[in-house]
């Protein structure tokens, strides 16, 4: 019986699964196995030598998945890159298949629709020229349907040509956060605007017609 971890890349790193997919391979079978799961060209697999694993097979080696792993758990400890690694020492989560491009995900970061998205998707469909981007200030039933994503990733923002406008923090009062965003979108008729509510507050978005000051776009959206 084979236990397989998953993993998910995101913008913010590796991170691990909680659900062990046990898989049963018959000893024999083993080698070709892993070759058909792990191909050769996969930059993302990172299989033990077949003499380590032939090794313990012999051996008659067998052990139930860790409750936690660390690098004593991993073989081949000097194939996996460092981001592997760590997320091993991070608490698992829920992952679930990205609704658009089916890689794995983390299960409610980025929820849009009622449709499960990776980072990448949910910042190109939420975001990109399609989104509900606004010309005019929300009305009060508009707020509970601001796209609440987990995070923003100024990176993905930036490739959509997407300017962080402001983000206001917890620290004020919600009704004041409103204000000020929809007082941001009155004084430029013609810009197009988003809010969005992240686990820092609310962040207020302008589609990407205006030149980007690159260095100056980044540090904003960092903060
Ligand atoms: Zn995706």
């Amino acid at each position: 019986m084979v236990s397989l971890v998953p993993l998910a890349t995101t913008p913010m790193g590796v991170v691990m699964g909680q659900l062990c997919q046990r898989v049963g391979v018959a000893l024999e079978g083993l080698a070709p196995w892993i070759d058909h799961t792990f191909p050769q060209d996969d930059e993302r697999a990172f299989v033990a030598s077949l003499h380590d694993l032939e090794l313990l097979v012999r051996a008659g080696w067998h052990a139930e998945p860790p409750e936690s792993f660390d690098e004593r758990d991993v073989l081949n400890v000097e194939d996996v890159p460092e981001d592997v690694l760590e997320a091993l020492h991070e608490a698992p989560v829920e992952l679930v298949a990205c609704a658009i491009c089916r890689r794995l995900c983390v299960r409610d970061d980025f929820l849009w629709n009622d449709r499960r998205l990776c980072a990448w998707d949910y910042h190109a469909t939420v975001f990109g020229r399609r989104g509900p981007w606004r010309h005019e200030p929300y009305v009060e039933h508009h707020l509970a349907t601001l796209p609440a994503p987990r995070y923003l990733t100024p990176a993905l923002l930036h490739e959509l040509g997407v300017v962080v406008v402001a983000s206001m923090s917890r620290q004020l009062e919600e009704s004041v956060r409103f204000d000020l965003m929809n007082r941001m979108i009155a004084a430029d008729p013609g810009g197009e605007y988003l809010g969005v509510r992240t686990e820092s507050g609310l962040t207020l978005l302008r589609e990407g017609t205006v030149a980007v000051d690159s260095e100056a776009t980044i540090e904003t959206a960092a903060l």
